[in-house]
């Protein structure tokens, strides 16, 4: 008997993998994430990926990029920095990618938060031209988050490629990358680093989900569970359930949502799949 090939998350797997804060918990405990998202062109990215990382379990969420402003107009809890990520004090974990634009900065930004020896989350922008030796040599865990054609670019073939065969997809960059690889679609698909072990299937999603900044409070919530000490097979795929939840709720039955009210309805997916 191998591996089985897929497992779907279920919903009582997430009331003991979601992490609670103890009694003789603080902030610096919880875990901090930091977030190096957004542009002068895209700051909005950087607003719904600090959404997102606020709403999943870390006890604080540092910013580091040039939207500053806008950021803390939309949530005044983040700590704000302006300068290099590794001047902005201790983080537990790194998101970096969503909306940094297409200039050489983010490969820059990407190189600097991998170079650092906590796990990282790259995802969007971060991941163009993204080469597998810039992670497989890290010490700590790295988690990719493509949708099918930013999949498809890292792995060099055209996106029908990667849509006619997501399964192999997804274990193919986890096995180049060794890295943990999420791809996101319609079903969104987890696979543990290297390659091997089964991949978790999501069962939540919803087609609302399809709207632009989801992915972008996705990556964060993502990011701020892997702050909160999760390991990046779980951080990913309870991130991908309680967006898919949250999508499902604030969508109430079936109607348009924005990527500002899943974050929104992450506090009452949060509390769903905990209340059991
Ligand atoms: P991004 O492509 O980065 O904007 O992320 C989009 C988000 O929406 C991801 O979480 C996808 O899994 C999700 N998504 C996109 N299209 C669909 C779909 N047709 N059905 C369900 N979820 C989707
Ligand atoms: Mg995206």
């Amino acid at each position: 008997p191998g591996v089985p090939d897929l497992e779907a998350l279920q919903h009582d797997d997430l009331a003991w993998l979601l992490p609670v804060p103890g009694a003789e918990s603080d902030k610096y405990r919880r875990g901090v994430v930091g977030v190096v998202a957004g542009s002068t062109r895209y700051p909005g990215a950087a607003v719904l990926a600090v959404a997102g990382a606020l709403r999943g379990g870390a006890g604080a969420v540092r910013y580091v990029g040039p939207a500053g402003d806008a950021v803390l107009a939309a949530h005044p809890e983040t700590l704000v920095h302006s300068g290099r990520p590794e001047k902005a004090g201790r983080v537990q974990a790194w998101v970096v990618g969503p909306g940094l634009g297409e200039g050489p900065g983010a490969g820059v930004a990407v190189g600097e938060v991998l170079a650092t020896d906590v796990p990282v989350l790259v995802d969007a922008d971060g991941l163009r031209g993204l080469a597998p030796d810039a992670v497989r040599g890290r010490g700590a865990p790295t988690l990719l988050t493509p949708h099918a054609g930013e999949a498809a670019a890292l792995l060099g073939v055209a996106r029908e490629e990667v849509e006619a065969g997501r399964l192999a997809a997804v274990r193919e960059l986890a096995g180049r990358f060794g890295a943990t690889v999420l791809l996101k679609g319609s079903t969104t698909l987890v696979c543990g680093a290297g390659g091997g072990g089964p991949v978790r299937v999501n069962p939540t999603g919803t087609s609302w989900l399809a709207t632009a900044g989801s992915g972008d409070v996705l990556s964060g919530l993502a990011g701020s569970l892997l702050a909160a000490g999760l390991p990046a097979l779980d951080a990913a795929s309870c991130a991908a359930y309680l967006h898919g939840l949250a999508a499902r709720r604030a969508s109430e039955g079936g109607a348009p949502v924005t990527a500002t009210e899943v974050a929104g309805a992450l506090r009452g997916a949060w509390r769903d799949v905990t209340a059991g």
